[in-house]
């Protein structure tokens, strides 16, 4: 137990975990004047070499809320596509992922495509990342007024807030509701992606099907996605770096029994699942060396508003945001939005406490409140997407086909 007696606080705001969701809030809270540290498991920030890119649309404007007007300023570098500035107006299109017919074009308006490693190297610059802090426990003095973070080397920071935003497998999540409880559901549907580079001939035919993303949903019960994940130098098609995965349905018994499938095996599995598909997916699977690296990965979820899932936050000393609070499917795009949205409003709910226009019990019950409700809606939204879009007969149903990328709780018009 530590000893609560003589309080040396380390920061206003400890933030576990030095994703998105982290530095994005240690950002906002940088540019309100707030102190934080952001505390990483990992020794570097790229310690993982799997990288992916996202879509953000309707979370652009909080995330430019919270970046300088410097760093915003640089948003287009960290873009798949730096040359290309974003379009005012673009269309997501979805393909018949076997006969190459078009389903349907998904209008999107400012579609930011970021890619990830790049991103958190932008937003990593300015703050105080502490890395190599596996969080291990955390405790509450009994005065109310502290939180203490205690990491697995023994070391330990004492702050007024501690937020979670350690992903989807978050310990903090698991601290506050239990090791059952704090566990994301696991789903019966899994995915293999794939990173490569190719010809400067086979580049360029693969990129002629769209210039930055495209989807595909093959009737046999395949979702695909296809897009570049850094195309920097427009003039060498050989260096751009393309993304793209199947996922499809399997069920928890099947996900057990191959759980020890090596990356060959991994591999073989899905190009045999392309040759069902049309190009680009047929031909940029088929192009791959037996021994080219995938990352195959079960889907899982993570509903805030179910039964048992509300967590106590000690008086608002201790919450959760991003994955963490809300892992969700990521077939309709919506996770990172949630994420910047939810660090977005937790600055605001620390700029009222810190100022005293509200308790803390008060400011992050209310950040908590709207969060859960958003969020936790998308959370069943995109699980259902999944469902449906690996079942031909569900698919023309599906909340990405229906209603697009906007938020769940939108205006469909
Ligand atoms: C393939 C794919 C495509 C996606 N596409 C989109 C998209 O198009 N649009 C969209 O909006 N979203 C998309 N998403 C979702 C999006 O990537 C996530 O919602 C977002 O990255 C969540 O960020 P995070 O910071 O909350 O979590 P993470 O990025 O997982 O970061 C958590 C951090 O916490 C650290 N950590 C974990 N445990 C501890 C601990 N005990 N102590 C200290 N640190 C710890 C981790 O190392 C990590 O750095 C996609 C996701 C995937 C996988």
């Amino acid at each position: 137990m530590l000893a609560f007696s003589e309080p040396r606080l380390s920061t206003t705001v400890l933030i576990v975990g030095a994703g998105s969701t982290g530095l994005a809030l240690a950002q906002g809270l940088r540019k309100a004047g707030i102190p934080s540290i952001v505390v990483e498991k990992h020794e570097t920030l790229h310690a993982q070499s799997r990288d992916w890119n996202m879509g953000l649309h309707w979370g652009a404007s909080s995330l430019k809320a919270l970046l300088s007007e410097e760093q915003w300023a640089r948003i287009q570098s960290v873009q798949v596509d730096p040359n290309e500035p974003t379009a005012e107006h673009d269309a997501l299109k979805f393909f018949n992922g076997q006969s190459g017919e078009i389903m349907a074009s998904i209008p999107a308006r400012l579609f930011y495509r970021l890619r990830r490693r790049k991103l958190r190297d932008l937003m990593e610059q300015g703050l105080d990342v502490r890395y190599g802090k596996k969080l291990d426990a955390i405790e509450y003095s009994a005065d109310g007024q502290y939180a203490v973070a205690i990491f697995e080397d023994g070391s330990s920071l004492l702050s007024k807030l501690i937020v979670g935003a350690d992903g989807a497998q978050s310990k903090t999540r698991q601290l506050l509701l239990g090791p059952g409880l704090g566990q994301v559901r696991r789903l019966p549907y899994c995915a293999t992606f794939v990173q490569a580079q190719y010809s400067a001939e086979r580049a360029r035919f693969l990129r002629q099907f769209h210039p930055l993303y495209l989807a595909g949903i093959n009737p046999e019960g395949y979702f695909s996605f296809f897009g570049v994940h850094d195309a920097t130098d427009r003039d060498k098609p050989e260096t751009w770096t393309f993304f793209f995965y199947i996922s499809w349905h399997s069920s928890l018994q099947e996900q057990k029994e191959t759980a020890g499938w090596t990356n060959s095996q991994r591999l073989k599995q899905v190009k045999k699942f392309a040759q069902s598909f049309t190009d680009p997916w047929r031909s940029a699977f088929e192009w791959l060396p037996d021994d080219h690296q995938a990352w195959y990965m079960g889907l899982s979820d993570f509903d805030p508003r179910a039964k048992d899932h509300r967590w106590d936050n000690h008086g608002g000393r201790v919450t959760l945001a991003g994955d963490a609070a809300h892992a969700m499917t990521y077939q309709r795009g919506q996770g990172l939005n949630h994420s910047i949205t939810d660090a977005a409003n937790l600055v605001e709910a620390v700029r009222r406490m810190v100022c005293g226009t509200a308790t803390q019990a008060s400011a992050i019950a209310d950040y908590e409140d709207e969060m859960i409700a958003r969020a936790g809606g998308e959370v069943s939204l995109s699980t259902v997407n999944t469902v449906m879009l690996h079942d031909w007969q569900k698919v023309l149903q599906s909340p990405v086909l229906t209603s697009g990328m906007k938020r769940s709780s939108q205006d469909r018009n």
